[in-house]
């Protein structure tokens, strides 16, 4: 009675494995194709990551156009003249409201000395933005 059991499971058992196993690993092989796929895709990846860059840069100009309000602050853009991507250097050159501060300040009854007050005070002045790498002129900040 205890005989017709354990051969049957048994028989299973050692008929199924052996099936199995060789079916199996094909099919990982086949699986394993795809990896040897995924190589080609990765160095795909890197090209597009290589894009993404470029696209990085496409983005940064949107940013640039928005900080071309040249103000105070040197700003990065690219220089109309040498077409470096550069970050403008800054110096104040007396402009208009130079002048007007001064006269309102001699209107105002200021003495001599007071009125020559915005010629030393920056935020009286333009800025005058010039590319660091051909020291042209690329913008004038003016206050006016
Ligand atoms: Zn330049």
């Amino acid at each position: 009675m205890a005989q017709p059991p354990p051969p049957y499971p048994g028989n299973e058992q050692k008929g199924y494995p052996p099936p199995q196993n060789p079916a199996y690993p094909p099919q990982q092989q086949g699986y394993g194709a795809p990896p040897g796929y995924g190589q080609p895709q990765q160095g795909y990846g890197q090209p597009q990551q290589g894009y993404t860059g470029n696209t990085t840069v496409v983005v940064a100009q949107p940013q640039v156009s928005v900080i071309q309000q040249f103000r105070e602050a040197p700003v990065r853009t690219q220089c109309p003249h040498c077409r470096a991507d550069v970050v403008t250097a800054t110096r104040y050159e007396i402009g208009t409201l130079t002048w007007i501060v001064c006269l309102v300040l001699c209107l105002v009854g200021c003495d001599l000395g007071c009125c020559f007050i915005p010629f030393c005070v920056d935020g009286c002045k333009d800025v005058i933005h010039s590319c660091p790498n051909c020291q042209q002129t690329i913008s004038r900040y003016s206050r006016m």
